[in-house]
């Protein structure tokens, strides 16, 4: 496969301050209306799966799909794994030839994060691949595991540091008040929080649970430090979407090339769409 490792990608974000996205993939629809976008947009590109959409499309084909993308693309592009809930399967992932991993263990009490995440560093980095981390945790639902709302906490800066210097990670998600999966309300990010940690920990930042968060709420993150900015949910909705449109039409469809296709240019239409603002046009 023709990867860079996401390090690379978010370095160079991080310097020169922009981001860059985090898209999930759930099948061949998705990849080809994403990597074609970003391709337009002359932008790096971050591939992700979740664990769930990797045991849903199967490793295999995952591996085989990225590497027809990927073959003759003149932008670089990661294959990281989102959400990785073990060391196992972080390993698998790597042994497949991602070229980034995360690992979440921020449902787990800090010692036990920082001394998991260092484990999974260790072997990453050993053979080149870029490891993210999270520190506080999301409210919302992500691969069937929920949060309630109420047991949803903030990263502490404080903590932040010490994460980083201990384990050595080369991104950190943070928790400033999004969700994943899809909100009631508009969310209330906590910028002065987002300032705080950036200021103090100088390395590339991550937000997950971005969908559906107001464009300009976005912008205003990515100004302040956010290099990274994972989308899955708005891509679900614009797919879904446009083909519930076409069912409404005419229900006598049945060819699927028929509405998997329209379904994958309202995908494309949607990256083009979060790469302008996220700034990383132009930066291949
Ligand atoms: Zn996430």
């Amino acid at each position: 496969m023709n990867l860079v490792p996401m390090a690379e990608i978010l370095n160079k974000a991080h310097k020169e301050n922009y981001a860059v996205g985090g898209f999930n993939i759930n099948n061949m629809e998705f990849l080809q209306g994403i990597i074609w976008a970003a391709e337009e947009m002359d932008s790096p590109l971050i591939l992700q799966t979740s664990e769930g959409a990797a045991k849903y499309i199967g490793m295999d084909y995952v591996i085989g799909m990225v590497d027809a993308a990927t073959k003759n693309t003149h932008i670089p592009v990661a294959l990281h794994l989102d959400h990785g809930g073990s060391f196992e399967f972080c390993m698998k992932c790597i042994r497949n030839g991602y070229s980034s991993v995360m690992f979440d263990g921020s449902h787990y009490p800090l010692e036990e994060n920082i001394k998991l995440t260092k484990e999974v560093v260790k072997a990453a980095h050993a053979v080149g691949v870029s490891v993210e981390a999270e520190l506080g945790k999301l409210g919302g639902t992500e691969d069937n595991v929920s949060v309630d709302a109420k047991d949803a906490t903030f990263t502490v800066p404080e903590e932040a540091v010490r994460f980083v210097e201990e384990t050595g990670v080369d991104a950190l998600a943070i928790a400033i008040g999004t969700a994943h999966g899809v909100y009631s309300g508009d969310p209330e990010l906590d910028f002065e929080r987002l300032k705080t940690i950036k200021g103090k920990i100088d390395m590339p930042v991550v937000l997950h649970g971005a969908s559906g968060v107001p464009e300009a709420d976005v912008k205003k993150a990515v100004s302040l430090g956010i290099n990274k900015v994972n989308v899955n949910t708005d891509f679900q909705q614009a797919f879904t979407g446009k083909i519930r449109e076409i069912f409404a039409e005419d229900s006598g469809v049945y060819d699927p090339r028929k509405y998997c296709g329209p379904g994958r240019e309202a995908i494309k239409d949607k990256v083009i769409e979060k790469i302008t603002f996220l700034g990383s046009n132009g930066k291949a």
